[in-house]
């Protein structure tokens, strides 16, 4: 037995990157995994049979886009329909646009609402009753460092990551009593392939060594110079899962390097 052996866990957006290794530590804790997110299908099918075949848990798919409310209930409805039960919702799945305001295109902000802040609101609420009846959930939204300070050229995720600060409170004051915790962890910047590829480049062009582009560049806004990795998130993730965390709810949890801190 394993900390969430026999539970059963859906996590958006974990085809790539951060949701990926959520999606990973859960399973190898034991838990049943949802695998959603867009990408490749053969990669994807290889993704979750590696995770059955690696921690001897079930894992599934859905295709749900987040921008879909009826597509998002229904990932939730055969989360608990295939595994019998949902007892951990990741909220993960995310876009980014940089621009300045003025030039911000309508339906990036759209987007970004839709997909970094509604979508939550639309799994959240699916999967509440079935947490409540099984007397115990764990929601954890993955939301940013961009929930707690802005950036410029931002709007949209800004405002979006705050509203999921706002979401996350607001649930764990409503599911107090149910045994159901919601928390938001909030990444400086995570080592990603989508990052690492951009050293090099990066680099080449500003003259500098790889080194100098990840702490000078990069990390300027982060005290430690580390990025996060996606293994720690993933580790915060089942660390909100277990009994330690049974009585820490409606908070939000850099892990920035020190970022918020200054
Ligand atoms: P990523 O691009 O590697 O992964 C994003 C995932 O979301 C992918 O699986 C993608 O398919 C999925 N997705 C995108 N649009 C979707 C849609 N409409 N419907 C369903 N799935 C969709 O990004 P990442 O860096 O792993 O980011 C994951 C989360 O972490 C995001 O919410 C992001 O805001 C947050 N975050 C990332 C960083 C970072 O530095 N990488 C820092 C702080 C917070």
């Amino acid at each position: 037995m394993t900390l969430l052996s026999n539970k059963a866990a859906a996590v958006t957006g974990s085809t790539s990157g951060i949701g990926q290794a959520i999606a990973e530590a859960l399973a190898k804790s034991g838990a049943n995994v949802m695998l959603n997110g867009m990408g490749d299908a053969a990669k994807i099918e290889a993704q979750r049979a590696d995770l059955e075949k690696r921690f001897g848990i079930k894992a599934a798919y859905h295709p749900a886009d987040m921008t879909k409310p009826a597509e998002i209930a229904d990932m939730i409805a055969k989360t608990a329909s295939t595994f019998g039960r949902i007892d951990v919702l990741v909220n993960n799945a995310g876009i980014q646009h940089v621009s300045p305001i003025e030039d911000f295109p309508p339906e990036k902000w759209d987007a970004i609402i839709a997909i970094d802040l509604s979508s939550s609101f639309h799994t959240i609420r699916a999967a509440i009753p079935f947490m409540k009846k099984q007397g115990w959930g764990r929601i954890i939204q993955i939301a940013s460092a961009h929930a707690l300070v802005a950036s410029p050229f931002k709007a949209a995720y800004v405002a979006a990551k705050h509203g999921i600060a706002g979401l996350t409170k607001t649930v764990a004051l409503e599911m107090a009593e149910h045994k159901i915790t919601c928390n938001a962890i909030c990444p400086g910047y995570v080592w990603t392939p989508l990052v690492a590829g951009q050293i090099a480049d990066t680099a080449k062009a500003r003259h500098m060594t790889e080194d100098q582009v990840k702490s000078d560049v990069i990390l300027a806004a982060q005290p430690t110079h580390q990025f996060t990795t996606v293994e720690q998130i993933g580790d915060a993730t089942v660390f909100l899962c277990s009994p330690a965390a049974d009585n820490i709810t409606g908070t939000t949890l850099p892990m920035d390097g020190g970022w918020t801190a200054k």
